[in-house]
């Protein structure tokens, strides 16, 4: 047994994971955290790092903004490549442009800074965009990118330079035993550990822990496929784009008066709607452009049928859509990969607290880079309220 005890145990270090060890540091708590690997490889390095919370409800949001803040703070301490470039949605027809003005009329009363631009505006902003696509646009000028396969290992450096956090990589917590005073931690390798409070943030595989309670949840297994053209030397673009197919697809637009209206006059059986298919472009530094992504879906109990295939189709799709949108120099493909996240039929996050000290939380689906530090912020001052 490790003779150290700790205020709170974090298991898992992706973004919700690191978020709440994060805010546990700062208010002066003793933290460990535990990853299975040497560092996080899943979902959480897996993602586009668009932190747009221009594209959630108005509860998430709320924990977006929170969290664009504390992005943009540590970076102030520390280089984790946050770039303030906005973000823009871009309407390719009168019925996506009804929904971005829509959108902007919320934002005005949320007081969520957003502006409408014209195609011509556009164009000077994004001199690539093909004329026949981009009708108008809708920019976010404090939202942010990052590349998490960067960012997430240099918040990890920020928060080791704190003496009361200790990180465990390459350790695989198989057991937590709450039934008496403390948690009671075990890894692979028969070490325990201690701790008063545990939170489990393992993603898309927290049936390791709690068998009973993953498979009695209402958790979604979600597959998303994304690629990566090769650089580009020339091009530049800059910030989060998002386009038409994801003006019909983002919570945010949910509350726009047409919404409904123009989702019921979309063709059902398209290919776009058959694969969950919106197109997002993000641009990293050495001028790479990740294209993407498609969605799968199955119930916890069906989860095996998320199968590990890339699928040629949805890629050629994702490329021939992104002709319509941008002119590239080329469009030779880097790489592909999947990623996996899990999310809730009926709420908006996996919360589950076991014996008053195990917070098991996940299933936070699309949201997670966007809105981790934030809801973080808020969860840790609710867990340890003094
Ligand atoms: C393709 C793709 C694109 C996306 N794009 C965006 C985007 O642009 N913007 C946005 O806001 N969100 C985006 N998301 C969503 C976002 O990536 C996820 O919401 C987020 O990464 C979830 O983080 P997490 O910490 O809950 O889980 P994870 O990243 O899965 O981290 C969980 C960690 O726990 C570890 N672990 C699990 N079990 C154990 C154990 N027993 N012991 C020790 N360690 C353990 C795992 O190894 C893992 O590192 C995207 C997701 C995907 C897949």
């Amino acid at each position: 047994m490790n003779d150290v005890k700790y205020d709170l145990a974090v298991i898992g270090a992706g973004i919700l994971g690191i978020s709440h060890a994060l805010h546990a540091l700062n208010k002066g708590l003793k933290v460990a955290l535990f990853e299975r690997h040497q560092k996080a490889q899943s979902s959480t390095v897996r993602n586009f790092g668009q932190v747009v919370p221009s594209g959630m409800n108005p509860k998430w949001q709320s924990y977006g903004r929170k969290s664009l803040e504390i992005y943009k703070n540590i970076h102030s301490k520390s280089d984790i490549g946050v770039k303030q470039n906005g973000s823009i949605y871009i309407a390719s027809n009168d019925e996506e442009i009804q929904l971005i003005e829509e959108l902007y009329n919320i934002n005005k009363a949320n007081d969520y800074n957003s502006v409408l631009l014209s195609k011509e505006e556009c164009f000077d902003k994004y001199p690539n965009l093909n004329s026949n696509y981009c009708k108008a646009g809708l920019f976010f000028p404090d939202e942010i990118s990052v590349d998490p396969r960067i960012m997430i290992h240099r918040v990890l450096d920020y928060l080791k330079l704190n003496q009361n956090f200790s990180f465990f990589p390459n350790t695989l917590i198989k057991e937590i035993d709450s039934a008496s005073e403390n948690c009671v931690i075990s890894d692979s390798l028969n070490k325990v550990y201690k701790a008063s409070i545990c939170i489990v943030c393992s993603g898309a595989e927290f049936e390791q822990l709690y068998f009973k309670e993953f498979y009695e949840s209402d958790i979604v297994m979600v597959k998303l496929q994304m690629l990566r053209l090769l650089p580009q030397n020339q091009i530049k673009i800059p910030g989060n784009i998002l386009t038409g197919l994801t003006i019909r697809r983002y919570e945010s637009f949910y509350d726009c008066p047409s919404f409904k209206s123009i989702k019921e006059n979309e063709e059902k059986n398209s290919f776009w709607k058959n694969w969950g298919i919106h197109i997002l472009f993000k641009q990293e530094a050495d001028g790479s452009i990740i294209l993407g992504d498609s969605h799968e879906y199955a119930d916890v109990k069906q989860k095996d049928e998320i199968d590990f295939y890339l699928r040629d189709s949805i890629s050629e799709y994702f490329v021939q859509e992104a002709k319509n949108i941008m002119h590239l120099e080329h469009w030779n493909i880097d790489n592909q990969w999947l990623g996996v996240y899990s999310q809730c039929k009926e709420n908006d996050i996996y919360y589950k607290i076991i014996d008053n000290k195990v917070h098991i939380i996940t299933g936070i689906g699309g949201k997670g880079m966007t809105a981790s530090p934030g809801y973080a912020f808020e969860n840790i001052n609710k867990i340890f309220a003094f």
